[in-house]
């Protein structure tokens, strides 16, 4: 009986493989499920010294003559306040 002991041996090791091929898919799914997309009113700035749009939350600003500036980065933030300008391309 060692013939159909093996058999069985071999059924379960396709089962065993089926049910891992499932599970891995299925964690496979979740994990390329699609990212949220960004909350809505999301205000998108450009920041004047190198062009780049931030998200206005995430932004830093300065404020000049009434107007409130947004940057990227403290760089981008001093560069403006030293007064230098994105080129205009
Ligand atoms: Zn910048």
């Amino acid at each position: 009986m060692v013939f159909g002991w093996l058999i069985r041996f071999l059924v379960v090791m396709l089962l065993v493989r089926l049910v891992w091929k499932f599970l891995g898919g299925l964690v496979q799914g979740a994990a390329s499920r699609p990212q949220v997309p960004p909350a809505e009113g999301v205000r998108l700035v450009r920041d004047p010294v190198c062009g780049t749009y931030i998200d206005q939350s995430r932004a830093l600003t300065t404020r000049r003559r009434g107007e409130v500036h947004h940057f990227c980065s403290e760089d981008c933030r001093a560069a403006f306040q030293q007064g230098k300008r994105a080129p205009s391309v």
